[in-house]
């Protein structure tokens, strides 16, 4: 690999994770846009406005960066419900926390810097957990899908949003073309970044794809488990409830 994720154990993993998104802190909502010519914001609209969430309800999203999922569930929670923002890196959640402020979103969002393998939260605490573009860099998966399986209440949804596996053959060399080429010079003439988009290339690569994760999610505990594709399979949306 490029960036030396290969032989590394959990903790260097995780540390690497964390240089990876401290350095695209600052660019990261420019590049979101330009690496997926803007769908991206299709993508995470869809998968909010499909949640099983209604005003009032309490809300996990991990991995929630900069925010643009808790920006998106704020309106159906309503006045009354909270968003819970967690994030391992400080610099993702200072960008988002600044970003939800300037837009004036204030009331009823909570940020704390969190990893997913280990949740500081009581069973049985939230009525949905969200997880978009983030799964694919916690270490471990498995351990993650637990957490989130613990801290839902019962009838409660989680939905994970993420890269996965591309269902139609022709697409596939240009989708290659894309994330090998491509990436790495956006992430160099904007970002002053090639490594970071390398590991995002990479990283996509890796992660399981659909059944496997959907296999995963039941193994966590996960009822009716359910999957999506959006685009021909180049992200996917799970959904599974813990009952
Ligand atoms: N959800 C946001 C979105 O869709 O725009 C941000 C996605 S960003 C690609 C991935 C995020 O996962 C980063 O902010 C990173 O800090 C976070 N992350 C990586 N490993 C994590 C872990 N173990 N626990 C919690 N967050 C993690």
């Amino acid at each position: 690999t490029h960036f030396g994720f290969k032989d590394v154990d959990a903790k260097e993993k995780q540390k690497l994770v964390a240089g990876v998104f401290s350095s695209v802190a600052g660019n990261y909502d420019l590049m979101n846009d330009l690496m997926s010519l803007g769908i991206h914001r299709v993508w995470k609209r869809y998968f909010t406005a499909t949640a099983q969430v209604k005003p009032g309800d309490k809300v996990l999203d991990l991995a929630g960066g900069t925010g643009d999922i808790a920006l998106l569930l704020r309106d159906r929670v309503g006045d009354t419900g909270t968003i819970v923002l967690g994030d391992i890196n400080g610099d993702m959640l200072k960008v988002g926390r600044d970003r939800m402020i300037n837009k004036g979103k204030v009331a009823g969002f909570e940020y704390t810097q969190v990893n997913a393998e280990h949740l500081p939260f009581p069973d049985n605490s939230f009525e949905l957990v969200t997880i978009a573009f983030g799964l694919r860099n916690v270490t471990d998966k498995d351990q993650a899908l637990r957490e989130m399986f613990r801290v839902l209440k019962p009838g409660g949804q989680a939905r994970v949003l993420e890269f996965s596996e591309v269902t139609q053959e022709w697409f596939k060399p240009i989708y290659d073309f894309h994330s090998f080429q491509v990436l790495p010079r956006l992430g160099e003439l904007f970002a002053k970044d090639s490594d970071s988009y390398r590991y995002l290339a990479e990283s996509i690569r890796k992660h399981p794809p659909q059944k496997e994760l959907m296999q995963m999610m039941e193994q966590a505990g996960f009822e009716r488990c359910h999957y999506k594709n959006l685009s021909a399979g180049i992200v996917a949306i799970h959904s599974g409830y813990k009952l």
